[in-house]
């Protein structure tokens, strides 16, 4: 028998003032689809699980000019589906929608997810290669960080005491640029990843790279920005000879756990693989005249 006090605050104060009073006794709790198997697990036991869905203004999705403000309760499943996200970032809508099933996707929470820090989600490499950023939130103010630092270690999050994750700013991709969320699944379709890739590719009059943004998952103990083959790449043609140099580059960053989904060699070359086809898929979704 696992014990434990739900508490379900109405507001942001209630919430801070919960967490004040029962510290790390406390957790937050949004789609649960984590949290709830870690508590059957006893990988977590809190005291008190504060439930934050009767918040209000935190499932919303807005268009700024800049991109898209996504609250950190919108579903899975709100996000793949949303008019906005669709339109707008049609990157991350498919990289929600590449998430196990919709069973999971109608519970599972961006901001849950995000918060859990497990290296092989799929919406985080695809955020990272658009700049996104996470508020966190606290009874001292907001704090913006970016979500490529919001990875610690496996499954460790930059989330401080008392902070709860409020919502996420994901920037529109550059004009002109071309884009690819890549989710190797050799097993079943509702699988983690084998190794995932983002790519974001935008190019010159003259045909060489402008500017490109590799981020790869499931390769190590959180999610990798190949920076080592973006330089390669960035300013020279986008050649064939020189996509498969840069994605070469990949595998001396990557550090894949060997599981029941592969061994560790072959994630590393599969890493090389869907890197090289991530960029030339991108290069072949940007839009003609650019
Ligand atoms: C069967 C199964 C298959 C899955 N397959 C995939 C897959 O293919 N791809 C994929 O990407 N993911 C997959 N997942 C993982 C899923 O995406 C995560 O479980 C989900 O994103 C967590 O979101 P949640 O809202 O349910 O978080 P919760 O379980 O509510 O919380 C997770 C953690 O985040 C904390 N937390 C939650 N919200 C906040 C917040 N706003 N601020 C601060 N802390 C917060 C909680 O305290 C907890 O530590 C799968 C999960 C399951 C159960």
């Amino acid at each position: 028998m696992i014990e434990f006090e739900y508490h379900h605050p109405a507001s942001m104060d209630e919430l801070f003032g919960l967490l004040d009073r029962y510290g790390e006794d406390a957790r937050v709790m949004a789609g649960g689809t984590a949290l709830v198997i870690q508590m059957k697990q006893r990988l977590a036991q809190p005291g008190h699980v504060l439930g934050l869905r009767r918040i209000g203004g935190l499932n919303s999705i807005e268009s700024t000019a800049e991109g898209v403000r996504i609250g950190a309760l919108c579903t899975q499943r709100q996000i793949e589906n949303s008019p906005v996200v669709v339109r707008e970032l049609p990157l991350i809508a498919d990289a929600f929608r590449k998430v196990a099933t919709p069973r999971i996707r109608n519970m599972a929470t961006i901001g849950g997810g995000l918060v859990n820090g497990d290296p092989s989600q799929d919406p985080p490499p695809a955020l990272i290669s658009l700049g996104a950023s996470a508020v966190m939130t606290s009874k001292n103010g907001e704090r913006v960080v970016p979500v490529e630092d919001l990875f610690i270690d496996y499954y460790e999050t930059d989330v401080q005491p008392g902070e709860v994750l409020t919502g996420v700013l994901v920037p529109h991709a550059p004009a002109g640029s071309g884009a690819v969320y890549l989710k190797f699944l050799p097993r079943t379709a509702d699988d983690y990843a084998t190794v995932s890739v983002a790519a974001v590719v935008s190019r010159e009059a003259d045909g060489s790279c402008k500017d490109v943004r590799i981020v790869l998952g499931s390769v190590g103990v959180t999610a990798i920005r190949a920076t080592q083959a973006e330089d390669a790449l960035r300013g020279k043609p986008l050649t064939d000879e020189n996509i498969r140099a840069a994605a070469a580059l990949v595998k001396d960053v990557v550090d894949p756990l060997e599981d029941f989904r592969g061994s560790a060699e072959y994630k590393t070359d599969m890493a090389e693989v869907f890197t090289r086809r991530a960029v030339e898929q991108a290069i072949a979704f940007i839009p003609a005249g650019n």
